[in-house]
């Protein structure tokens, strides 16, 4: 019998790898013994490092989904930021901390919390079932939250978080602020990267109306680093956004020291960043004050201003 895949979304972060794996986990301790954590994309420095710390293999890779297969959503619920062809698969569940841009045709259970992680609402999900979480798992799910919610700092961290994260931590023996730290300088090491590889390291895709746009996210504790060469990033930019057809690119490079981000902002549609954030841009940069977020901050206010 096929198994059942489970995956985050394409250009996976910490999170989308490490809730299919805790999913996987917990599925098979509810006796669904025949699913399977896959990914949607290269493995990224930051979960790298989460990966050899617990020294855990990375999920398979797989790009597409075959009609009709069985999946398992995490970490994301919108089709352009899933496998291809997952119009056509059985989603059964997903599992998010998203706003929902999903349609089916058939029920599934589907389970979303306004909560800063996805391993916030599985870890609801063991306690609710009486499963016991152990040290990896705890582990896992506290990276996941560090990632996702920069270290509790984000504005998209909530109560509910802040309590799993202090649970998380006596079942782990992890500090958030040490171990979460070092997992999030790990990830700002571009050193190898060309400007389209880091581009693509967390990159998502949003549609509104006919508008297409991406926004792209790059966590660093040198913005200089990145903007002394913002000709070579545009230039990727501007290729994708030829290439894609967008009508907009914004790419945020999050100082995750200061919690600022300076974005680069091009497409047709660039000069909406200006009514969004209130910002003036030059040079088609903008240096956004306490912003982090995309899914809280960048992407809403894009939303809202976008005609
Ligand atoms: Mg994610
Ligand atoms: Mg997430
Ligand atoms: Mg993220």
């Amino acid at each position: 019998m096929k198994e059942v895949l489970i995956f985050g979304h394409k250009n996976p972060d910490t999170d989308s790898i490490t809730s299919s794996l805790v999913m996987e986990n917990l599925e098979k301790k509810l006796g669904n013994k025949n699913v399977k954590a896959v990914r949607l994309g290269n493995v990224n420095k930051e979960t790298q490092y989460v990966l050899n710390y617990l020294g855990i293999e990375a999920p398979e890779l797989i790009s597409s989904v075959d009609d009709n297969q069985e999946v398992i959503l995490v970490d994301h619920n919108e089709a352009s930021q899933s496998a291809d062809n997952i119009n056509n698969a059985k989603v059964l569940k997903v599992i998010d901390h998203h706003a929902i841009n999903f349609a089916t045709s058939t029920p599934l259970y589907y389970r979303a919390e306004p909560v800063g992680c996805t391993a916030t609402v599985l870890y609801k999900m063991y306690k609710e079932n009486d499963v016991e979480i152990d040290k990896k798992i705890a582990s896992l799910m506290l990276s996941a939250i560090a990632s996702d919610t920069l270290l509790l700092k984000s504005p998209t961290t909530t109560e509910e978080d802040k309590k799993v994260v202090k649970k998380l931590e006596e079942i782990s023996g992890l500090d958030i602020s040490v171990y979460g730290l070092d997992m999030l300088k790990s990830g700002t090491d571009i050193s190898d990267y060309t400007p389209e590889q880091v581009i693509n390291i967390d990159c998502k895709l949003f549609e509104k109306g006919n508008k297409k746009f991406r926004i792209a996210q790059v966590n660093t504790a040198d913005l200089d680093s990145i903007f002394k060469n913002q000709a070579y990033y545009e230039k990727a930019i501007n290729d994708d956004i030829k290439k894609e057809n967008l009508d907009l690119y914004v790419f945020a490079a999050t100082d995750i020291i200061n919690s600022n981000s300076k974005i680069i902002s091009l497409g047709n549609d660039a000069p909406v960043v200006e009514k969004a954030f209130g910002v003036s841009v030059d040079n088609n940069t903008a240096m956004l004050e306490n912003v982090v977020s995309r899914k809280k901050q960048i992407l809403p206010n894009i939303l809202n201003n976008l005609e």
